[in-house]
């Protein structure tokens, strides 16, 4: 092998590890998952607010039912005792008027009871109508956790296999090449050469000077020269 062909080799390796560490990087899965966390960190702050709404007119409701229950049955009991037999009038008379007024606070009772009963009906309505839109995405939610995870240690195995594969071909570059491949490689990330593509370098995509393109072109066999935009070791 040359050293072109040993450098062009590790090149092409590197540029892979690249390609799927950006894979990993960039899953949608992720990013899908960064956006269902965030519109259900919205829908849980929604769900607080219309339970906040809700909290005190259901209390006010169960109380209104309650008073309602003890206001009830006050009345049948006064009813039942203005129906016994052997009453004396005057207490019959005292058992009436509070059993009239007993009456008119159930029925008001009993009209607030219905009033919260309607304002409470659209509270709930708006609970439920949160936590209905919140359903699919906790489930998606946990496929895509499990899916992301799977995903990651499966593109973790493939970057294991290409570095150890990239160690090899390291190993078949001249060490002063690889020196200066590794140096360009650490300054400007990706790989330490790239290919001249029709006067382009295609590591920065930088136009060369045609006086430069004639410079990498002269160069006799086994000597490289950097890019002069980002320093790669241009490979004609
Ligand atoms: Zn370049």
């Amino acid at each position: 092998m040359t050293d072109l062909e040993a450098l062009r080799a590790l090149m092409e390796a590197d540029r892979w590890i690249e390609r799927v560490a950006g894979q990993r990087r960039h899953l949608p899965e992720s990013e899908e998952l960064t956006r269902i966390e965030g519109e259900l960190r919205t829908l849980a702050g929604d769900l607080r607010a219309a339970q906040d709404a809700q909290a005190p007119v259901r209390v006010a409701h169960a109380n209104a039912r309650d008073e309602g229950a003890r206001l009830g049955a006050r009345a049948s009991d006064l009813a039942a005792k203005l129906s016994a037999s052997g009453t004396p009038a005057g207490t019959l008379a005292a058992l009436q008027k509070e059993l009239e007024h007993v009456r008119e606070l159930l029925s008001a009772t009993e009209d607030r009871e219905l009033e919260l009963m309607m304002e409470l009906e659209p509270l709930d309505e708006a609970v439920e109508t949160v936590k209905a839109a919140a359903a699919p995405l906790v489930s998606r939610r946990a496929e895509l956790v499990t899916l992301v995870s799977e995903l990651q240690s499966s593109l973790d195995e493939e970057l294991t296999a290409l570095r150890r594969a990239r160690e090899e071909t390291a190993r078949t570059v001249p060490a002063a090449l690889l020196t200066r491949y590794d140096a360009a490689l650490s300054r400007s990330g990706i790989s330490g050469a790239a290919q001249l593509v029709s006067g382009r370098c295609d590591g920065c995509r930088i136009a060369l000077a045609p006086l430069d393109i004639d410079r990498v072109k002269a160069l006799a066999e086994g000597e490289f020269a950097p890019c002069p935009e980002c320093g790669r070791l241009l490979l004609p």
